[in-house]
């Protein structure tokens, strides 16, 4: 791993600037490929995440990688991380102040991975990072703000109990994968929505 991700993920595995550190049982740092063109970004980890200190290993895990391979794309080249590192119990929505304190770590898995492009997973993503809500009627829309590109789908745990949104996510990471091919080749792109900044 790159010596400047090592360090964040020191650091959030040893991390006390919130409460949830006194229910975790282990952080979750992201992983994945520092030279992907894209950053996934969850909500939080949950049970299985919080017993093995790696992201997205559980059922909306395994959704995620069943997304990925309809666009031919192996985890391993990607990075996946969340807005929180840590789980919060009985997996509640983390809290605005929760969110606030960890959004260094995320910032910093940002200015080093350098994505093409971040993909938002979920409506606290989509709060956190763009102050956004209602990501059902903004899936599948690209973003530019401050001169970074994001594309909005939902969260994998979404399709878990409803099995039409298992398409809807595969057919939005298609999407986003086509796109950053596009934007590998220089290609114009349409953006759908331009954040002042
Ligand atoms: S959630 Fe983030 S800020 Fe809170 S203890 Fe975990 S790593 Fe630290």
């Amino acid at each position: 791993m790159n010596q400047k991700l090592e360090t964040i993920k020191q650091n959030v595995i040893t991390c006390t600037k919130c409460d949830l550190c006194k229910t975790r049982t282990n952080a979750v740092p992201g992983k994945g490929n520092i030279q992907s063109d894209v950053i996934f970004v969850g909500e939080a980890p949950g049970r299985n995440e919080d017993k093995s200190g790696e992201p997205f290993v559980g059922v909306a895990g395994k959704k995620l990688s069943i997304a990925l391979e309809e666009a031919k794309i192996s985890r391993d080249s990607v990075y996946i991380t969340n807005i929180v590192k840590c789980r919060p119990p009985n997996n509640r929505v983390p809290s605005t102040s929760e969110r606030e304190t960890c959004q260094k770590y995320l910032k910093e898995e940002i200015s080093i991975i350098k994505p093409k492009i971040i993909c938002i997973l979920g409506n606290t993503a989509f709060n956190s990072i763009l102050g956004g809500s209602e990501i059902t009627k903004f899936r599948g829309k690209i973003v530019r703000k401050d001169n970074q590109l994001y594309f909005l789908t939902i969260h994998p745990a979404a399709t878990i109990y409803n099995q039409k949104l298992i398409d809807v996510l595969k057919s939005d990471i298609v999407k986003l994968f086509d796109l950053i091919r596009e934007l590998k080749n220089d290609k114009e792109i349409k953006i759908d929505i331009e954040y002042a900044s």
